[in-house]
C-alpha cells in the first residue's frame, strides 16, 4: 500500500509514517515544514519506501501527480496550536479550509480514500460531557480569534461528508483530543511539553489560568492505532470518530505530577489568560472525550497511560541534546529511544 500523507513531517505526522513503513508500507510525505521539521522525519529519510516533498498542499498540480501515485491519502496539514491560532487567524482559516478543499477535490478526480484530521476544539464549549460525535457544537462568537479554528475544521468535516454523500468519495473523519508525545513542540502552545521542558530547565513551570481547567492526553502512538485501525475499516467510511484518551487530569495537577515525575525545582507560576494569549481568551474548562463509538467500528482504546507518556516525552527532551544517527542494520536509532520494528522498510 502506497500513503500520502500532507503533513507528515508534523508531529503526529511522523509517527505515522514511522508505523506505515513499519508494517511494510510506502509512504510519501507532502509538508511544507511552516510547523512540521525535517528533523521529526530525519532518521527515516534514506529508507527506500519513504519519499518526502517539501511543499504545500495549495500547489494543485504536485498535489494531483501524489495522489495519483498513492491507494490512499492521509491529510494532516493544518494550521495547529492555539498559540498559532490565535496569533495567524488568515493563515489558519485559509490553510485548514483551502487545504482540505483542494485535498477532497484532488482525491475525487482520482477516486482515492481520503482521512481527514479533524479535532476535539470543534466541541466548543459544549458542556454535555463526554464529547459524542452527534453532540450539538457550541462556538463563541467570531470576534474571538481562538473559534476560527473549530469554525474552519467542522467546516473541513462538513465537507468531506458532502463528497462521500453527493459524490461518493470515500471519507473518514478524525477529531483529535489532546495528543502528546515525543516530537511535538512547546513552541505552539502545547502545555505538555511546555510544562516538561520548563521542568528539566528549572524554569517557571507555566499554569494559564487558574489551572483547574482539565484535558485528557493522548499518547500519539495510540492515536496512530487509531487512524491505522480506521483506514483499515470499510464501515468506517463516511463516519466521524473521536480519537482521545479518557483520563482526565486538571492543568494544575498536570504541573504538580510533571515537577515531581522530573525531580524539577522549577516553581509553578499561574498566568492570566489575557497575558497568556490575548485579551478575553476563552478557553475550555474540561474536554472529554467518547470514545465508545470507536471502539464499536474498529475496537479501539488508548493503552498508555500519561505517567508513561511523560516519561517518554521527558526522556525525548534529553535525548535531543544528543546526536540522532540511523542504524540500518540494527533497525534503530543511536541516540534516541525510538525503535522501528523488524519488517522490510528499513531494507
Ligand atoms: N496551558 C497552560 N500552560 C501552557 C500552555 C497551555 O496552562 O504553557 C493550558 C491551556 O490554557 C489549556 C491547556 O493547558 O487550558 C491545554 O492547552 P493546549 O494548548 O496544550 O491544548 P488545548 O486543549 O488548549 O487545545
Amino acid at each position: 500500500m502506497r500513503v500520502l500523507i500532507t503533513g507528515g513531517a508534523g508531529f503526529i505526522g511522523s509517527h505515522l509514517t514511522e508505523a506505515l513503513l513499519s508494517r511494510g508500507d510506502e509512504v510519501l510525505i507532502l509538508d511544507d515544514l511552516s510547523t512540521g521539521s525535517s528533523e521529526n522525519i530525519r532518521h527515516l529519510k534514506n529508507l527506500p519506501k519513504l519519499n518526502y516533498w517539501i511543499d504545500s498542499v495549495m500547489n494543485k498540480a504536485l498535489l494531483a501527480e501524489l495522489v495519483d501515485e498513492s491507494d490512499l491519502v492521509v491529510h494532516l496539514a493544518a494550521a495547529v496550536g492555539v498559540r498559532l491560532i490565535v496569533e495567524s487567524p488568515v493563515r489558519t482559516i485559509e490553510t485548514n479550509i483551502k487545504g482540505t478543499e483542494l485535498v477532497l477535490e484532488a482525491a475525487r478526480k482520482k477516486k482515492k480514500k481520503v482521512f481527514i484530521a479533524s479535532t476535539s476544539e470543534v466541541y466548543g464549549k459544549s458542556t454535555h460531557f463526554p464529547f459524542h460525535e452527534e453532540d450539538d457544537l457550541v462556538l463563541g462568537s467570531t470576534d474571538k480569534g481562538r473559534w476560527s479554528y473549530a469554525a474552519s475544521k467542522a467546516l473541513d468535516e462538513f465537507l468531506a461528508l458532502a463528497y462521500w454523500k453527493e459524490r461518493k468519495l470515500p471519507v473518514v473523519i478524525g477529531r483529535f483530543f489532546n495528543t502528546i508525545g515525543p516530537r511535538q513542540t512547546g513552541q505552539y502552545g502545547m502545555v505538555v511539553p511546555n510544562f516538561v521542558r520548563q521542568a528539566l530547565e528549572g524554569q517557571p513551570i507555566t499554569v494559564f489560568g487558574t489551572g483547574k481547567q482539565s484535558r485528557c492526553f493522548c499518547y500519539v502512538g495510540d492515536t496512530v492505532a487509531a487512524v491505522l485501525k480506521l483506514l483499515d475499516a470499510p464501515d468506517a467510511v463516511g463516519q466521524v470518530f473521536n480519537i482521545g484518551a479518557s483520563e482526565e487530569i486538571s492543568i494544575e495537577d498536570l504541573a504538580n505530577l510533571i515537577k515531581a515525575k522530573l525531580n524539577s525545582s522549577s516553581p509553578i507560576c499561574y498566568i492570566p489568560y489575557d497575558k497568556a494569549y490575548e485579551a478575553g481568551f476563552e478557553d475550555m474548562p474540561r474536554r472529554v472525550p467518547s470514545t465508545a463509538k470507536i471502539d464499536r467500528y474498529v475496537g479501539w482504546q488508548p493503552s498508555t497511560s500519561l505517567d508513561a507518556t511523560i516519561d517518554l516525552i521527558a526522556e525525548y527532551f534529553k535525548q535531543k541534546q544528543k546526536p540522532l544517527a540511523y542504524d540500518a542494520a540494527a533497525k534503530t536509532y543511536i541516540g534516541s529511544h525510538q525503535q522501528l520494528e523488524d519488517t522490510d522498510a528499513a531494507a
